[in-house]
């Protein structure tokens, strides 16, 4: 039985790999930070076959305790402040945390593991191409990242690079466009539409408020994303990984999917509004999967209007199933 290590387990991706690799028979321990309100939503079904164990990245020692306590075969980075928009805001937190925070796991690595047996994952992320410097992106196209967030996980990818070729570590890079679910985080574009079309349906509310809807993003399921994870990591030699669909589609589409999914003309309730713009925007992000699928035999399942129909109807079930349970505490 292989022992897997996950940081960042109850975000949305931790949850979907947290799922696949019980399914695959590991012994899965997570690391969580504490927080005074419980954060474990998207694993509760399956929080009594994890092993949770707390720290935070921005500890150094808590990751030794948290290697030790696991004893782990594979190690999956995906903990990081993941929101473009609020890391101009907290731009050195985000450094800290998505930047540093990976060479924080990859030194504790370094020295706990002098065998070399363990293997890391890092969550790059398409971020990093920002200004694009060719169509499409693959593990060949320059970084030019357009925010701190991109900043610092360009810093996470080198270090993981580095510490490969350092220390001979088994360490990979997946590179990862933007994938989403029911389990995305409601700030995120995709989620804050399929709820905000969902909300208006049920007549929860009126208005949707967006930004710039002539971005284009290469959209996948975060569902079929785990699975390369976990393949870069069975591989005979570690090498880093673009995951992603191909296909790119605008904000403005996604928003029209959605609203016709509930039977609604958009332009009647999708409002501009200038919070909600960038202080520097990447306006087309679309990758090539090519090696993934010859080295890894990878290929998305679900297709963007698949996604975006899953991700209205759950939030539909959620809101009608919240309305009820309001209806019968009234009473
Ligand atoms: P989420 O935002 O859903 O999850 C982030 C996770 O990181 C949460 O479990 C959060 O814990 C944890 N976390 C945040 N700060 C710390 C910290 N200081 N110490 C320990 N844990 C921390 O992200 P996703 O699941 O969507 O993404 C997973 C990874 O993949 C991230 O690194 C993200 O940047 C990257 N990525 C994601 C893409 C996507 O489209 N989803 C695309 C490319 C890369 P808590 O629940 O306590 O907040
Ligand atoms: P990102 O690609 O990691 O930044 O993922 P997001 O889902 O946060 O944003 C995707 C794109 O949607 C970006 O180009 C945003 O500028 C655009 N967008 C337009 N309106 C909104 C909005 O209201 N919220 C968010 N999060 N993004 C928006």
């Amino acid at each position: 039985m292989k022992t897997a290590l996950i940081t960042g387990i109850t975000g949305q991706d931790g949850s979907y790999l947290a799922e696949l690799l019980l399914e695959k028979g590991y012994r899965v321990f997570g690391l969580v930070r504490r927080s005074s309100t419980v954060t474990f939503e998207r694993i509760d079904h399956i929080q009594d076959r994890l092993e949770l164990v707390s720290g935070d990245l921005s500890d150094q020692n808590s990751l030794f305790y948290a290697l030790e306590a696991s004893q782990p075969d594979e190690v999956y980075n995906l903990a990081a402040q993941s929101f473009v928009q609020t890391s101009w805001t907290q731009p050195v937190l985000t450094g800290d945390v998505t930047g540093l925070g990976v060479t924080r796991m990859l030194e504790a690595i370094r020295i706990f593991d002098r065998e070399r047996r363990i293997r890391f994952y890092q969550a790059s992320s398409s971020e990093m191409f920002g200004k694009v410097q060719a169509v499409p992106q693959d593990e060949d196209t320059s970084f030019y990242p357009r925010s701190p967030y991109g900043v610092a996980k360009v810093y996470g990818h080198w270090a993981t690079v580095n510490y490969r070729e350092s220390y001979g570590m088994y360490a990979v890079s997946g590179i990862l466009f933007n994938h989403e679910s029911p389990r995305r985080g409601l700030e995120f574009v995709t989620r804050k539409v399929t709820d905000g079309a969902a909300r208006i349906s049920l007549g929860l509310s009126r208005e949707l408020r967006l930004g710039n809807l002539d971005a284009q993003r290469d959209w996948g399921f975060a569902g079929d994303y785990v699975r390369a994870m976990h393949l870069m990591l069975q591989q005979d030699e570690p090498d880093d990984y673009v995951v992603a669909t191909g296909e790119t589609h605008t904000v403005q589409k996604l928003v029209e999917l959605a609203f016709s999914a509930v039977g609604l003309d958009w332009r009647e309730h999708v409002k501009l509004d200038e919070r909600f713009m960038r202080p520097a925007e990447v306006d087309l992000l679309v990758g090539d999967p090519g090696k993934a699928k010859r080295k890894l035999g990878w290929e998305p399942e679900v297709n963007f209007e698949s996604l975006v129909t899953m991700m209205v109807e759950a939030d539909l079930e959620r809101l009608r199933g919240n309305r009820r349970s309001a209806v019968s505490s009234a009473v």
